[in-house]
């Protein structure tokens, strides 16, 4: 079975194919600011054929189109027509409380997305661009949702309820939500793999940290807490985003600055996180090199990062009475060795102790842990594609 995973943000959209019978992944590619000037295609297939298309990308369906050109296209396709393709999946930003799992869109389906619109401004609005308009590519080939939020609806009501009136929660669904719940998910069942352990007998604790950041916390193979909240604004501070503050400081700043309320959620939004702490970057490998050469401010935004994943590392081992395994996965997990030993060091208490040689790796699977320590230490590349893609196969196939 052949699925395609699309991935659609406001202005990019990513794509790739997989031949689910080997799970093995056949071409991927990302095109680049739709609807705004000088968009790009860059497309690549499994053995390195790779070609990058520049024409005008006037919407998400446009850019749709041209990727299943590329899909079949006799010099660099990996299919010989577009019919091959079995299905479609979608990632979706914010189920809500409608959506616990993947399902298969459907008329019902695409009206909740659409009524999420208010919860996901930014995300769930090109998400159903790029449903219908492959709805209207593909006829007939079936399509499923996959949520960011679904793994987290697990989370008990008295976790996920914010300490506001009630009513609020009844008339405006405001809870919290948690999100990168795809990725979580994925590299807590690979760590079960790869310690020879069912994934559900495991207390896991799971950092994905990338530009946005959270932190889950996982037993019986259900998530517990997230570190996100009604919005990807709440938990740790992250590449532009504030994470928790206070919420009076947000009328108070209004109030001092005369702000409104987009330019607030832009502060808080675009300009914090690290960026607004050390004043260059959102990045890490920057704030590492300025760190390097004495930045000070540059220094306190690892810092305070550094105690934000400590911190909650110790608040969730206490909600799960223990933990088996740490994960590290995402950009900086994956790749920040520095960041992983900060975060690990003088964490022996919670059974914490990390092999620095072993942790001298970057962007590949590995234990680095000590040996005979108590909690397993893994690195894991998340694969938020194959995930949607073993969905919608299982969906497809047990409908
Ligand atoms: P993501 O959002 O998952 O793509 O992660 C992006 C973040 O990963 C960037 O902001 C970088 O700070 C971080 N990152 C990526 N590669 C490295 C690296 N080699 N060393 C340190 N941080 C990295």
């Amino acid at each position: 079975m052949k699925v395609l995973v699309i991935n659609c943000g406001s202005s990019s959209l990513k794509y790739q194919v997989f031949d689910m019978d080997a799970e093995k992944a056949l071409a991927k590619g990302i095109a680049e600011r739709i609807g705004i000037d000088n968009s790009i295609i860059k497309h690549e297939t499994s053995e390195g054929k790779k070609t990058v298309i520049h024409e005008i990308l006037p919407d998400h369906e446009s850019a749709l189109e041209l990727m299943l050109e590329a899909l079949v296209s006799p010099k660099h396709g990996v299919f010989k027509k577009i019919e091959e393709i079995n299905a479609v999946g979608h990632r979706v930003a914010h189920g809500g409380p409608y959506f616990s799992s993947s399902i298969l869109i459907t008329k019902e389906v695409k009206d909740k997305i659409r009524h999420l619109f208010e919860l996901a401004p930014l995300h769930n609005p090109p998400n159903l661009v790029g449903i219908e308009a492959m709805e209207r590519l593909l006829p007939g080939i079936e399509q499923v949702a996959v949520f960011d939020t679904a793994f987290h609806q697990t989370m008990p009501k008295y976790a996920y309820l914010y300490g506001l009136p009630y009513e609020f929660y009844e008339k405006y669904k405001i809870r919290k939500y948690g999100f990168h719940g795809t990725s979580h998910k994925y590299v807590a069942q690979r760590a079960g793999e790869l310690l020879g352990r069912p994934w559900e007998s495991l207390k896991i604790i799971s950092c994905h940290l990338g530009n946005g950041a959270s932190i889950t916390a996982i037993k019986d193979g259900i998530s517990l807490e997230n570190t996100m909240g009604f919005t990807p604004l709440e938990g740790l501070i992250m590449g532009t985003r504030s994470g928790d503050i206070d919420p009076a400081i947000v009328s108070y700043i209004m109030e001092k600055e005369n702000l409104n309320i987009e330019e607030m959620s832009d502060l808080l939004n675009k300009q914090s996180g690290v960026l607004g702490i050390s004043g260059i970057s959102s990045d890490f490998r920057d704030l590492e090199d300025a760190g390097l050469q004495g930045n000070e401010r540059a220094r306190l935004a690892i810092e305070m990062f550094v105690h934000d994943v400590k911190l909650h590392i110790g608040a969730y081992t206490a909600i799960l009475e223990g933990l088996d395994v740490l994960i590290f996965t995402a950009g900086l997990g994956e790749n920040g060795i520095d960041i992983r030993k900060m975060v690990c060091t003088e964490m022996d208490t919670l059974g914490i102790i990390i092999d620095e040689e072993k942790n001298k790796i970057r962007g590949k699977e590995a234990e680095i842990s000590q040996e005979g320590a108590k909690t397993k230490v893994l690195v894991i590349p998340t694969n938020e594609e194959l995930m949607i893609a073993r969905d919608t196969k299982n969906i497809v196939l047990t409908r």
